[in-house]
Parts: C-alpha cells; sequence; structure tokens
C-alpha cells in the first residue's frame, strides 16, 4: 500500500485490489516505504487508515500485515514498537550488512545497516522479508577481479549465487526478492533454493570482507530501481551511474599512468559519449528533485558532476 493521503483513497485502493485480484482476502499487506514515524503517522495515522487496516486483519480480510523499511537504524525501533507486526520487509545484502554505503564522495548522514535492522526484527522473533538480495542487480555484476575472490571459494556458485545464499541462510529470513529480470534467472534462483546449500558462519564471515573489496572498487550503490526517474532535465539516472560503475576503479584511480587503468577509462568514455546528450550527466542542473526519492539516499547531483568532470578530464 502506498502512501494514500486520505482514508476514502487508502479504502478504495485495498477494495480495488481485491476485485482485481478476485479473492476474498490478501495474504500480506505491507505499507510501502516507511522511513521513520513521522511519515507514518502523515500518511496511514492522522488519516485513520491504519486503524481501518487493523480492523480489515481482525475480519480476516488481510491475514499478515507489515510494511518495508527505507529509514535508518535510529528510527526502526519506534515503527517496530507501534504494532505487533506480522513481517518487516528491510535491505539486506552482504555489501550493506555492516553499513548502507552512500557511495563515494557522499556527505555520509545517518547510518543503516542491514546487520543491524537484522538482528533487531529477529530479536523481536519478528519474520524478515529481504529486498535487494544483489542490491538491484550489481552484486550479479561485480567486476572481475571481487567474482575471482568468490569463484576460488564457490566455483559452483556465480557472484549473484553467492549473494543470494548469504542472505538465504540467515535465520528468520522468511522470503528473499530477488527480483529476476529473464527465464534463465529464474532458472538459476529455483536451482538455488531447491536443494540449498547455507554458508555457514565462517562463509558468511568471508562474504563481509567480499564486501570489502567490493566496496574498495568505488561503485556507487545505485540498485536501478528509477524511483528518482523521470528527471526532469532528461537525465537517465540509472543509465549513467551504471556506465561509472563499469570503470569505478580505474576513474577513482590514483595511478592513471597503468594501461589497465587507461584501457578502463577510455571504455568508460566510449560509453558515456554512446548516450545521447540530452540524457548524460552533462544535462543536469542541480535542481535536487531526484534527492529525496532515492530510497539508497544517493546523493545524486554530486555525483552527477563528478561524472562529468571525470568524462571532461578524459577527453
Ligand atoms: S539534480 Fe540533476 S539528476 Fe537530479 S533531478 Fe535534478 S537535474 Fe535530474
Ligand atoms: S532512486 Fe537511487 S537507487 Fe534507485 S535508480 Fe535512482 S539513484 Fe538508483
Amino acid at each position: 500500500m502506498n502512501g494514500p493521503a486520505t482514508l476514502a483513497a487508502g479504502k478504495e485502493m485495498f477494495e480495488t485490489s481485491l476485485k482485481n485480484l478476485q479473492v476474498q482476502y490478501v495474504d500480506f499487506l505491507l505499507l510501502h516505504n516507511l522511513q521513520n514515524i513521522n511519515g507514518f503517522k502523515s500518511r496511514f495515522g492522522d488519516n485513520k487508515l491504519f486503524g481501518w487496516l487493523k480492523q480489515q486483519k481482525a475480519a480476516g480480510r488481510i491475514r499478515h500485515l507489515g510494511f518495508s523499511f527505507h529509514g535508518s537504524n535510529a528510527e526502526l525501533p519506534a515503527l517496530v514498537d507501534l504494532y505487533d507486526w506480522d513481517f518487516v520487509q528491510i535491505q539486506l545484502n552482504y555489501v550493506d550488512w555492516k553499513e548502507m554505503s552512500r557511495g563515494w564522495g557522499s556527505g555520509g548522514g545517518s547510518v543503516t545497516t542491514s546487520e543491524f535492522l537484522y538482528n533487531y526484527l529477529v530479536g523481536k522473533g519478528i519474520p524478515v522479508l529481504v529486498m535487494e538480495p544483489v542490491k538491484g542487480g550489481a552484486l550479479a555484476n561485480v567486476s572481475e577481479g571481487v567474482a575471482a575472490v568468490m569463484r576460488e571459494r564457490h566455483p559452483d556458485l556465480t557472484p549473484a549465487a553467492n549473494a543470494l545464499t548469504f542472505v538465504g541462510s540467515l535465520p528468520g529470513v522468511m522470503v528473499t526478492l530477488s527480483g529476476m529480470s529473464n527465464m534463465e534467472q529464474l532458472k538459476e534462483n529455483v536451482s538455488l533454493f531447491t536443494g540449498f546449500k547455507p554458508f555457514d558462519e565462517e562463509e558468511r564471515a568471508f562474504m563481509l570482507t567480499v564486501a570489502d573489496l567490493y566496496k574498495s572498487k568505488g561503485q556507487i550503490p545505485c540498485t536501478a530501481c528509477s524511483y528518482c526517474m523521470p528527471c526532469p532535465a532528461g537525465v537517465d539516472i540509472p543509465g549513467n551511474f551504471k556506465i561509472f560503475n563499469s570503470a569505478s576503479d580505474a576513474l577513482l584511480a590514483t595511478d592513471i599512468s597503468r594501461k589497465d587503468v587507461a584501457d578502463k577509462r577510455n571504455a568508460f568514455l566510449k560509453l558515456y559519449e554512446g548516450q545521447d546528450k540530452a540524457i548524460r550527466a552533462d544535462a543536469c542542473v542541480g535542481c535536487n528533485a531526484c534527492l529525496p526519492k532515492c530510497p539508497q539516499h544517493i546523493s545524486i547531483p554530486q555525483h552527477m558532476v563528478r561524472i562529468r568532470e571525470l568524462a571532461a578530464k578524459i577527453r
């Protein structure tokens, strides 16, 4: 349920969903994208929508009531204390376990870690639904250096399978939402979770060393969710981040005389300039309209400036 501002709109959304689904009840109803108590109050509390949803649950029209969380560690307990939730959906993956990075050049801000969110919910006995187990596909497409380290340990697992196994091995995780986009990924996921071989504690600790290596490559933690789109100036925000990430280590390298670094930087420029001018980072006017929309709290305009400066420098 995605933020209707009024009781009437919320009721209508729920009734329309039941009608369209042709069911008498829903198994799981999730309040989407809660970040803090004030956000909950303005979207679901003050308008009495949450009270109405609890009545629907008592009447058997909702079997499980929960929310998805996009805030910082400090904001979670107050939301959890509001109700006897049946589940909570959080962002959890091995790279975000110790800290959800805002990416290079970010100004920091409130801390969010998968580790805290997970431990807090499990400590309260609340089942955990996991979103972004492969960080919007970023952990399926790690750089060769990172992939090689994982391959040495588990030759039979792809980078995506390593990421999913890390999440699936955690007790208390009820569902892992892996965001598949083709039949090949569906088959890989079904095969991985059929006869699932969980990582033990030592293997999970190993994945945290892989996370350190991944972070040292300076990737922007964009999950390509496109919540920031459309940009009023026409910039393809996730597209530009994808191109940057394809060469982030070379773009941020201090020794640019190395041939492999130079090759990667030139490949970046080719991809960057291969885009239509109107959608490149150059087109960003710094309006900040995208900033509050990004659930990863990425400093988007700041990154756009850096990307266009890097491209200009390599040209
Ligand atoms: S700050 Fe830049 S990227 Fe963000 S919405 Fe404005 S123009 Fe688009
Ligand atoms: S909202 Fe944030 S994570 Fe999603 S596509 Fe935009 S920049 Fe990437």
